[in-house]
């Protein structure tokens, strides 16, 4: 499973912090990290999902009210949002 956050996207409210610990808050920016993640393309970081995280992955996913954190299956299609 991978992951996509999209940096611009983002608005700061933090519900992914509360259920993924792989995003953590920078308050100065008003932005979620996501962590040991790489940018793939402009401002849109990636980073595959351990089998033990795959459930908290999907719920970041699902509760970021802009919708700016994407899951993929391993052949690439959209699961979440
Ligand atoms: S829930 Fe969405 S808007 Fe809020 S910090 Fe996370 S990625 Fe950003």
């Amino acid at each position: 499973m991978r992951i996509e956050y999209d940096y611009d996207t983002c608005i700061g409210m933090f519900q992914c912090v509360e259920e993924w610990d792989a995003f953590e808050r920078d308050e100065d920016a008003g932005k979620a990290v996501l962590a040991d993640s790489e940018e793939g393309s402009e401002d849109v970081f990636v980073r595959e999902v351990p089998d033990d995280a795959e459930l908290d992955a999907k719920f970041a996913a699902r509760t970021c009210p802009v919708d700016a954190i994407t899951v993929y299956d391993d052949d690439g299609d959209q699961l979440v949002p």
